[in-house]
């Protein structure tokens, strides 16, 4: 395995497995470590889901974004379940990531990034370890690479590993021979739903985004202006967050990097490292530590990263992590995911803008204005408020602009389908209507209207 110095310049050697030289938060215990080990010698036997020149291609992209040349959107479930890997859920969350890019282009006039959180989301970060359902503690549900969410089953299952990568690899495969076939194809007209959207001004708003964008498209059809074949499919990138870093190691791979691409820390070889789990994999918030093991194992591999900034963040930890992870300051290798909360990010956002700027990176800023908004309702369900989400956009926005700074993408957790999770928007979702579809394992989503309904909102914030 070949070593390298490391580049933050605290002399230790940085290998795909030296993460485990240091302390780590959410740590995986399980019980049968042969059977982790024939697991992860499997993982690591099995080809790449994603190759260097795509992670590559979406890190010169996020360049672009971190530049302001470009917008990120990004989106996905909470916690992805083994059993979302199926046709239907699959489709429509490609149909809305697509559609909500089309409103974001024609607002801002930019290029816009597509990443799901999607084909690999399955492991999350709990709070408690245990839970009490129906009376009982029992451990806690970390997502369908670790357990399984029946509370009957909740015991660490390292099976589960090789789980995980076959039902990315599957869903992936799906999405790319979706894209392939046409499903993002621009020539055929797209079915924007509105008939839900109850007030009068809003309808009328919305509905001359949608002429407009099928104007446009209508005309550059008409004139043959697709001569490269750009309207056929789109772009759709896949990540997740980096937590199990046992399965993250098993498909770490040295391999050759793309022409005209030098990576930032080469193994013997000349070749770079790189997660071919995902294009882009973020650090939580709850295990971002300086002189943890998830920090090490981001600051080796090549593919652009995230890092999660909660409001426990302090200006100069920030900074460090920065300087960790992206030691030659290489444009938009990272990606800022700030999730303040609404009644939060006055205070804070400001000041990592600052402090940041002052450092020399040039990152990608991302705002995920769900996060800081997750609040119980009385009979116990979490649920998140669409304008507590839009305030959180809002401000980044107005923050970002105040101090000479772009505001590079969003992070949402949606899902295509119809669910009654968050409260509000525009079909005038209230708590009481939340039990109707209330079928997420984590974290509530937006549901395909209220997603919709944002970007059509963060647009207009751009074109007024
Ligand atoms: C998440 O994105 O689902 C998540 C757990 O976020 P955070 O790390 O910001 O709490
Ligand atoms: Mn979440």
């Amino acid at each position: 395995m070949g070593h390298t110095q490391g580049a933050n310049g605290d002399g230790q050697n940085w290998s795909p497995d030296s993460w485990r030289s240091k302390p780590i938060k959410q740590m995986v215990e399980y019980e049968d470590s042969e059977a982790v080990s024939a697991a992860l010698k499997k993982l690591s036997s099995l080809p790449p889901i994603v190759t260097p020149t795509e992670i590559t291609k979406l890190k010169s992209h996020l360049r672009d974004v971190a530049l302001g040349k470009a917008f990120l959107l990004q989106g996905g479930d909470c916690a992805e379940l083994f059993s979302y890997c199926s046709d239907e859920p699959i489709d429509s969350k490609i149909k809305l990531l697509l559609q909500m890019s089309l409103v974001l282009i024609w607002g801002m006039n930019k290029p816009v990034i597509r990443i799901g959180r999607m084909a690999g989301q399955y492991a999350k970060p709990r709070s408690s370890p245990t839970e009490v359902v129906d009376g009982k503690t029992i451990a806690s549900f970390r997502g369908d690479i670790l357990n399984d969410f029946d509370p009957a089953n909740r015991t660490l299952d390292p099976e589960r590993l090789v789980s995980a990568y076959f039902h990315s690899a599957t869903t992936l495969n799906y999405v790319r021979g979706q894209l392939a076939s046409g499903i993002a194809d621009l020539h055929n007209p797209l079915d924007w739903g509105l008939g839900h959207v109850r007030d009068k001004d809003l309808q009328t708003k919305y509905s001359k985004i949608v002429n407009s964008i099928s104007e446009s498209l209508r005309f550059m059809r008409t004139i043959g202006a697709d001569t490269a074949g750009q309207l056929h499919t789109v772009d759709l990138y896949t990540s997740h967050e980096g937590l199990v870093m046992e399965y993250e190691q098993a498909l770490t791979r040295s391999l050759r990097n793309p022409g005209g691409y030098t990576p930032s820390r080469k193994s013997s070889d000349g070749k770079g490292w790189y997660n071919t789990a995902a294009h882009f994999l973020w650090i939580g918030d709850r295990t971002r530590q300086i002189d943890g093991g998830h920090v090490e194992y981001f600051r080796g591999i090549e593919n652009p990263i995230g890092i999660k900034v909660g409001p426990s963040m302090k200006t100069d930890e920030l900074v460090q992590l920065l300087d960790i992870v992206n030691p030659n300051k290489e444009i938009g290798k990272v990606t800022l995911i700030t999730r303040y909360g609404e009644d939060k990010v006055e205070a804070m956002l400001g000041h990592h803008i600052e402090a940041v700027k002052e450092s020399g990176h040039i990152v990608v800023w991302q705002c995920d204005p769900m996060h800081g908004n997750t609040r119980s309702t009385p009979t116990g369900l979490k649920t998140r408020h669409f304008s507590s989400v839009f305030s959180e956009l809002s401000s980044a926005l107005k923050i970002h602009k105040q101090h000479g700074s772009f505001l590079g993408g969003v992070h949402l957790e949606l899902t295509g389908d119809a669910v009654t999770e968050c409260v509000g928007g525009s079909e005038g979702l209230a708590e009481e209507d939340l039990s109707l579809n209330y079928t997420t394992f984590c974290d509530p989503r937006l549901n395909e209207k209220q997603a919709l309904e944002l970007a059509f909102l963060v647009a207009g914030h751009y074109r007024e």
